[in-house]
């Protein structure tokens, strides 16, 4: 975890947005492709796991077809909203920029952009990667 600056606003506002410091870990390229392939992996074993014994215990193909065409194209989806995670944040609190309530962020969410409700407006904050 370290220290770095992130822009926090509005979803969908053109609101001028604060800055602040937020405890962020960096995900290197390395740990990105392990966190995507174990999605891959993960969600398309389960699915055709699942397929496969539903075929042996119950007499119907079309749950065996449905399901194979699910994992082969759900593992990949997932797995590529997993590489584009590129940083886990920490837990912290910061203050809603409509309202001023707290916010709690929880740990492990992930971004860019992270996107969180303020429970006491109802608004999408969102976090961002300051451009440098
Ligand atoms: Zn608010």
């Amino acid at each position: 975890m370290e220290l770095t600056p992130v822009r926090v606003g509005m979803m969908d506002s053109r609101r001028p947005e604060s800055v602040l410091d937020l405890p962020v870990r960096h995900l290197g390229a390395a740990e990105r492709m392990w966190r995507a392939t174990r999605k891959v992996l993960g969600v398309s074993g389960v699915l055709l796991l699942v397929g496969n014994v539903l075929l042996l215990m119950l007499p119907f193909p079309h749950l065996h077809l449905c399901l194979f065409p699910l994992a082969v194209v759900l593992g990949p989806l997932l797995g590529w909203f997993a590489w584009r995670d590129k940083v886990v944040l920490g837990a912290c609190a910061l203050n809603c920029p409509r309202c001023h309530g707290t916010i709690a962020v929880p740990e492990g969410a992930m971004g860019w952009p992270a996107r969180f409700n303020c429970e006491a407006c109802g608004i999408m904050v969102e976090l961002n990667a300051v451009d440098r």
